[in-house]
């Protein structure tokens, strides 16, 4: 057992070591120590390990997500290892079960745990009386997120030795099989020149995609006029898998788009995005206030659901053969990829709830497995938002909002360049 000072990091789903309000907090603890010992601090501040364990409550990840959180894993292990410091993975435990697990070798004295990136830290609005509407919610913000945090110097904060403990990995006690299919899908997802995010998933291609969207191309100033696009990289920011698995900070991006508004002027492009990190913050707060509600098949509004269980016709809209060219080649790209657009989202969705007439949790949870980026919390929102049983106004008094699938393809996709590239 070591004699060491040990502070232990746990990253609860963060994987990332830019803006972590915790990490700093982990580096005072342990240089402080070194401190309160006498000693001399660049030589003998307490130790940091890094815990990556599952969340509390963390959904079970499908397989492109599954792939971009294991380059994010790695990357920051080889950087963590730089460092000398070690990240320990169990994805099927949380940190406590991991702490008792890993209670024979070492039993840190401080336990830190990062929290979900957001662009406020507290409730930015009472919670009692949050409001269930977006625009009330951005019109009664009166405060701005706070900077983002730069790295912290780890240096002397590595070194414990855990015999046999480097960059250990949990066996996983899941259908090795069944894991194995999922990854298969996952690897095709990555190769598939069609895809709209052939990126990696950890911190440094998270902040490099920041870089050239804000800063480097024209991508954020055209971001209002492009962001209904449906094929390609550039007509969205694809920022969301980064920040589905906390491999870049909300407030880093929030305060890109500060940094090139002053450069460049407050814009249409980039005041959208800051309206649409936004939207992210507020799905996010009404998932916290609301709890199990929010996802209930009646939703925030506990409305009665006339949704028909027909599960033939589910199984069949799963593999992408509903019978609507337009939406079979939306799913196609969805299960390959595991990436798809806001508006492909929105048709896939208004299709199923409208026209198939399924349940939209059903749906959702479909989604929730495929989506690259996929949040419980957003995708949640959108899917009882578009069911009517959510957010939007116009649906608390009348029925949910319906998208006219051959308007929107004469409007979004013309030459029908989506659906000849997925069908
Ligand atoms: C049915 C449905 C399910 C969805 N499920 C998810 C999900 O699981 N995870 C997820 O991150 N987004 C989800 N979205 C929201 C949105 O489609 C994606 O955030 C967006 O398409 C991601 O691509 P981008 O990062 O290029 O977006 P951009 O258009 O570049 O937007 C920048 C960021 O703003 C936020 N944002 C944009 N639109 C929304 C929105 N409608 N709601 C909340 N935040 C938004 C995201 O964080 C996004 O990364 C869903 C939307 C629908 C209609």
């Amino acid at each position: 057992m070591s004699e060491s000072f040990v502070v232990a990091l746990a990253l609860e789903g963060q994987l990332r070591l830019d803006d972590q309000p915790a990490l700093h907090q982990a580096v005072a603890v342990a240089r402080q120590q070194g401190a309160s010992q006498g000693q001399d601090l660049s030589l003998v501040p307490g130790k940091l390990i890094v815990l990556a364990c599952r969340p509390q409550g963390q959904h079970l990840r499908g397989p492109h997500q599954r792939r971009l959180a294991a380059q994010a894993l790695a990357s920051l292990q080889t950087r963590l290892a730089a460092e000398s410091i070690p990240l320990l993975h169990f994805p099927q435990h949380n940190t406590a079960a991991a702490l008792q697990l890993l209670a024979p070798l070492v039993q840190p004295q401080v336990v830190l745990h990062c929290r979900e990136s957001r662009l406020f830290d507290d409730w930015p609005l009472a919670r009692e009386s949050f409001p269930r509407v977006f625009a009330e919610f951005r019109r009664g913000l009166g405060q701005a997120p706070k900077p983002p945090l730069p790295l912290p110097d780890l240096g002397g904060l590595g070194g414990l030795r855990l015999e046999g403990a480097w960059g250990w990995r949990e066996p996983t006690g899941i259908d090795a099989a069944a894991e194995a299919a999922g990854d298969s899908a996952g690897e095709r997802g990555a190769t598939d020149p069609r895809s709209a995010f052939p990126f990696a998933g950890d911190e440094a291609s998270g902040l490099a995609r920041l870089s050239h969207y804000c800063l480097e191309s024209d991508g954020l100033h055209q971001y209002k006029e492009h962001r209904n696009g449906l094929v390609g990289t550039e007509f969205s920011s694809k920022f969301s898998p980064y920040l589905a698995l906390g491999s870049l900070s909300v407030r880093r991006i929030w305060q890109t788009v500060l940094d090139y508004q002053a450069l460049h002027g407050a814009d249409e492009g980039s005041e959208w995005m800051k309206q649409e990190l936004l939207w992210r913050e507020f799905f996010l707060w009404t998932a916290q206030r609301h709890g199990a509600s929010f996802g209930a098949p009646g939703g925030l509004q506990n409305r009665r659901s006339d949704a028909i269980e027909d599960r033939e016709l589910f199984e069949r809209w799963c593999r992408g053969r509903c019978g609507h060219p337009l939406i079979d080649a939306q799913l196609n790209e969805l299960r390959t990829t595991g990436y798809l657009s806001n508006r492909g989202r929105q048709w896939v969705a208004s299709h199923f709830i409208n026209e198939l007439r399924l349940p939209w949790t059903w749906g959702a949870r479909f989604f929730e497995w495929w989506l690259i980026d996929a949040q419980p919390a957003l995708n949640t929102g959108n899917w009882a938002y578009l069911a009517g049983v959510g957010n939007d106004p116009r649906s608390f008094n009348g029925p949910p909002r319906r998208f006219d699938l051959e308007r929107q393809v004469r409007l979004y996709d013309p030459d029908q360049m989506h659906r000849r590239r997925w069908s």
